[in-house]
C-alpha cells in the first residue's frame, strides 16, 4: 500500500484523539482537535459503537500512525516481537520506542516523529560514533545518539531544541541537551511507554 499523503490532521480526527504527529502545531489552539474533534467525512458526526474487531482494527490503524508506519512494517515488528519471550504487545511496543527516528524524537532531537525521521535520513546522526541514516535502526543499551559535530550549529536544531526544551525525556533515556547527544540507559518498561495504545488490543487483531 502507498504512503498516505492526505492531511495529516485528519489521522487524528478518525482515531478521535490527538496523536501529535505535527509537532509544535499539536499543542497550540490551531490544533484541529481543539475545536473539530470529529471524525473526517460525511458521517464524521455520528461515531457508531464499534465492534470488537472494530476496536482491534482502529488500535492498530492508531498504534501505526503514531509511530508514522506502514502496515507491512507495522506486521514485521508484531513477528518478531511473537518470537521474543515475554509479552507480545509489550515486546512490540518496545521495539517500536527503540527505533532510531523514535528515539531521537522522545530526545528531543525532532519536534515530530516525521522530523525526526527525516533528520536520520539527512544523515546528520551517529550511533556509537558511526554515522546511521536508517530511522528504522534498533537501538540497544548503551548505544549513544548524536547530531553529528558539523551539524550542531545549523539553525534547524536550534529552533527544535527551541520548541522541545520543555519535552520530558524518558527514565530509559538520559540527554545531554547542550552536546546533541543522548544514551540508551535501559530498555524502557511498559509504563515508560506513553503512548496511548491498548496493545493487547492489537494482539488480538493479528491473532486472528
Ligand atoms: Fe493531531 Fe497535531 Fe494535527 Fe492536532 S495538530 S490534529 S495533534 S497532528
Amino acid at each position: 500500500m502507498a504512503r498516505y499523503t492526505g492531511p495529516v490532521c485528519r489521522r487524528c480526527r478518525r482515531e478521535g484523539e490527538k496523536l501529535f504527529l505535527k509537532g509544535e502545531k499539536c499543542s497550540k489552539n490551531v490544533c484541529p482537535m481543539n475545536n473539530r474533534a470529529v471524525a473526517p467525512g460525511q458521517h464524521g458526526n455520528s461515531r457508531r459503537k464499534l465492534s470488537e474487531y472494530g476496536q482491534q482494527l482502529r488500535e492498530k490503524q492508531k498504534a501505526k500512525r503514531i509511530y508514522g508506519l506502514m502496515e507491512k512494517q507495522f506486521l514485521g515488528y508484531f513477528d518478531v516481537a511473537t518470537n521474543m519471550k515475554g509479552i507480545t504487545g509489550e515486546n512490540m511496543l518496545r521495539l517500536l520506542e527503540m527505533r532510531l527516528d523514535n528515539a531521537m524524537y522522545r530526545l528531543g532531537y525532532g519536534r515530530s516523529r516525521t522530523e525526526a525521521r527525516q533528520i536520520v535520513r539527512h544523515n546528520l546522526i551517529t550511533v556509537n560514533g558511526k554515522k546511521v541514516n536508517i530511522p528504522s535502526y534498533q537501538l540497544k543499551v548503551g548505544d549513544t545518539i548524536e547530531v553529528r559535530e558539523k551539524s550542531r550549529t545549523l539553525q534547524r536544531f536550534k529552533e527544535v531544541i527551541e520548541v522541545t526544551s520543555s519535552r520530558i525525556v524518558p527514565e530509559w533515556l538520559s540527554s545531554e541537551h547542550e552536546h546533541l547527544r543522548g544514551t540508551v540507559v535501559s530498555a524502557p518498561t511498559r509504563e515508560q511507554i506513553t503512548v496511548p495504545v491498548n496493545e493487547t488490543l492489537i494482539v488480538e487483531f493479528y491473532s486472528k
